[in-house]
């Protein structure tokens, strides 16, 4: 924790020492995407794509699920989707999932409840080739879900939203993105 608290209190310093402004976005925010991840602490979306503070609005889950709309008990992610969708007119959202995903690997296992989540099992290696399209499946999922948000689907009508789904893989650090006419995760 104390790693944390220091490198917060050096902030302004390091923001200056790397040309970070932070004036220009302190008034408002207009990002250059909104990006959907999971919750997970080896995924560090402005690492990936070298974000400065006002580029990204993000979204982050648990597995990066995205729950279906219901508009009888708006959750905190539809809300956070409406915000960035009607408020914010973002005309992207990528939606990012990854490799050893601790939701997918207990969903392949059949571990997923409603309750609660086991850690991943021991010995997946054999595995991996599932993992990684059940990873990939995951992603488009959430993409699906995503897609289904009416304040979604109105932008979507128009054409002035576009939906990307990415796939980061922590092993080799290489990012992926869903090429529909491949039907398959391809480099970015
Ligand atoms: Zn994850």
């Amino acid at each position: 924790m104390q790693y944390l608290i220091d490198q917060a209190r050096v902030f302004p310093a390091r923001a200056a020492a790397h040309d970070v402004s932070l004036g220009a976005p302190a008034q408002s925010q207009q990002p250059r995407a909104m990006f959907i991840s999971c919750s997970d602490a080896r995924v560090v979306p402005a690492l990936i794509t070298a974000a400065r503070p006002g580029d990204l609005f993000e979204l982050r889950t648990y597995g990066g699920v995205i729950p279906p709309y219901d508009p009888e008990g708006p959750t905190g992610e539809s809300r956070t989707i409406e915000y960035a969708v009607d408020e914010l007119v973002v005309s992207d959202i990528i939606v990012c999932g990854h490799s050893y995903c601790e939701v997918v690997t207990a969903a392949l296992h059949d571990h997923l409840t409603a309750a609660g989540i086991d850690g991943p099992g021991e010995g997946l290696t054999p595995l991996t080739g599932d993992l990684t399209a059940a990873g990939h499946w995951h992603v488009l999922a959430q993409l699906d879900a995503l897609s289904n948000h009416p304040s979604v689907v109105h932008r979507l009508a128009d054409r002035s939203l576009h939906l990307h789904a990415w796939f980061h893989e922590i092993e080799t650090g290489a990012t992926l993105q869903y090429v529909p006419r491949a039907s398959s995760f391809l480099p970015l």
